[in-house]
């Protein structure tokens, strides 16, 4: 079996994003860049399949520009076999990903590919089902458990207010979310011997599929100031503030 990890590159989830002083979007010059975190947990899963003889191959696929080469670098030295590229310099939105990603399904022909539920730069969760609806393959999204026996997945979905198991027939596309694994950190041989892993490059061209946005950003804004907070000497204050001052009582 051959799983497909779609990996990106965004701004790293412990740098605090700065808006860009016209309000079109967040400040990517001189930021910390890493792997979406949800795709590391892709990633671990399929790795894992691997290490227990479920999964033969993994490869790892990152549309993006020449520096996603670093984030697939670290796909390879945590485990990925081989990776692919789609090179482009422009922003990419969820339908075009999902495109580019069924060309590699159409020639890499996985039996499942694996993605994280959401990039933590543009939260859209989308490209997942775009490219199960591409595909015309089964999906089992926001996976907090997985378990593949006798060409199905069985999987448990984080769903509002409880979790759901659901059974998928391969080839099937999943998305995860947070509690699937831990995943683990790339130890230094790892990193050393993903040097010479190989890394397939394409460009969007290639693919005739175009980069033109079907979405404009119409303003992006800070969140607001969280305002100073006040000391109070007892619970009856407490009380009077929150019924009075904050309105939540
Ligand atoms: P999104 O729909 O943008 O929230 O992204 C959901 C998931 O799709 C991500 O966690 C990745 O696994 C995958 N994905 C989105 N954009 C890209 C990209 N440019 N390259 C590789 N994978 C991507």
């Amino acid at each position: 079996m051959k799983i497909l990890v779609a990996v990106k590159r965004v701004i790293d989830y412990n740098v605090k994003p700065r808006v860009k002083s016209d309000g079109t979007g967040v400040e990517l010059a001189n930021v910390k860049m890493s792997m979406n975190p949800f795709d590391e947990i892709a990633l671990e899963q399929a790795v894992r399949e691997k290490e227990a003889g479920r999964a033969s191959e993994v490869v790892a696929v990152s549309v993006g520009p020449q520096a996603a080469q670093e984030t697939l670098r670290t796909a390879l030295a945590v485990g990925a076999d081989r990776a692919i590229l789609v090179t482009t310099d422009d922003e990419i939105e969820p339908l075009s990903v999902a495109k580019v990603l069924k060309a590699v399904v159409d020639s890499e022909k996985p039996d499942m590919v694996f993605l994280g539920k959401q990039a933590i730069d543009d939260d859209s969760n989308q490209t997942g089902q775009m490219l199960a609806a591409l595909l015309g393959w089964g999906q089992a999204t926001f996976a907090s458990k997985l378990e593949l026996k006798d060409g199905e997945a069985i999987v448990t979905r984080e769903v509002d207010g409880g979790l759901q198991t659901i059974a998928v027939k391969l080839p099937a596309v999943l998305t995860v979310d947070l509690r699937l694994n831990e995943p683990r950190y790339a130890s230094l041989p790892n990193i050393m011997k993903a040097r010479k892993k190989p890394i397939e490059q394409k460009t969007l061209s290639e693919f005739n599929i175009s980069s033109q946005p079907r979405l404009k950003i119409l303003k992006v804004e800070e969140p607001q100031a969280r305002k100073a907070g006040v000391k109070v000497k007892n619970v009856a204050e407490l009380v009077e503030k929150l019924k009075n001052d904050a309105g939540v009582l």
